[in-house]
């Protein structure tokens, strides 16, 4: 299954997020098979990261957005957490601070873009300056619609500058997001995780849609795809990451540097200091 074919968000193409089926899950695949490819393709996701980091010359974004419960933090822990944390941050991106809302809305994500050798991955990003700000009018609609421009402006700069972009919406529907909820209520380790927001921004369903459609829809570029991913089986939302990003880090044709020493000169100093034990 080509999962970058399957999710991909064509440039220019529009989007509507209920004709996508949340519950998406491959025929065929049951979820023992798919947490085995799973396995697989975290062990290359480690390597690959690897690579990068050696290789010391491009970088990876990877953003993350969803409604509530949609699966940000699993995703970074399942897909993500296997790789070395010396080369892998996460952003969590939250209510600006008043440092933060004093600079223009991409200052504090400009600060957090991957330097070169780096895996970053934003737990929400600048597009919540299109999605909550625009649903609750936090600024004139005047402002966040110049946004999307400023929004592809910015990510064409990090690309040209070495860093690949990929962005996921995790979408679930109404119904999972309940559930969801619901176990969150139902078990006490996760009972922190409830927010009064949860549910206060239920009755911006539709809002939040039309949102994310715009947000997707004006800014899935070559540059920086955005792909959106069937998000309410968790494991096969998992593979589905993990699948793209590999494909897309494989592409990158990433090589070991050359060895800044001569190897058969080291090798020599090295039988000679074996043989004087
Ligand atoms: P999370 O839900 O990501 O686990 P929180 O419960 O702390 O973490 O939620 C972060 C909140 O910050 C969200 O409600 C999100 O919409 C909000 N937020 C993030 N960026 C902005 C922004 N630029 N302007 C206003 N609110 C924002």
């Amino acid at each position: 299954m080509d999962c970058t074919k399957l999710f991909r968000v064509k440039p220019g193409e529009n989007i509507d997020l209920d004709d996508i089926d949340a519950d998406f899950k491959p025929e065929g695949l049951s979820r023992d098979e798919a947490e085995a490819e799973f396995a697989n393709l975290t062990e290359k996701l480690r390597d690959l990261q690897h690579l990068m980091y050696a290789e010391d010359s491009r970088s990876l974004l990877i953003v993350l957005q969803g409604r509530d419960a949609a699966g940000k933090d699993g995703t970074i822990r399942h897909v993500f957490g296997p790789m070395n944390p010396q080369g892998c941050r996460v952003t969590s991106f939250k209510v600006p601070s008043k440092i933060e809302s004093a600079h223009d809305f991409l200052w504090r994500c400009h600060i957090a873009a991957p330097k070169r050798g780096m895996v970053r991955i934003f737990n929400r990003s600048h597009y919540e300056d299109v999605l909550v700000v625009r649903v609750h009018d936090l600024v004139p609609k005047t402002v966040w619609s110049k946004r999307y421009d400023h929004i592809n402006a910015f990510e064409r700069l990090l690309a040209d500058n070495g860093t690949m972009i990929l962005k996921f919406y995790l979408h679930i529907d109404r119904e999972e997001q309940l559930e969801r909820f619901k176990k969150r209520m139902d078990n006490p380790k996760k009972n922190w995780k409830i927010s009064d927001a949860d549910y206060s921004e239920r009755p911006y369903w539709d809002a939040y849609t039309k949102a994310f459609e715009d947000a997707i829809s004006n800014c899935s570029t070559d540059d920086a795809p955005w792909f959106v991913i069937p998000g309410n089986h968790k494991w096969f939302r998992n593979l589905a990451i993990a699948d793209i990003v590999v494909e897309a880090m494989e592409g990158l044709k990433m090589r070991y540097p050359k060895p800044s020493v001569d190897m058969d000169e080291i090798r020599r100093m090295y039988h000679e200091a074996d043989e004087a034990g």
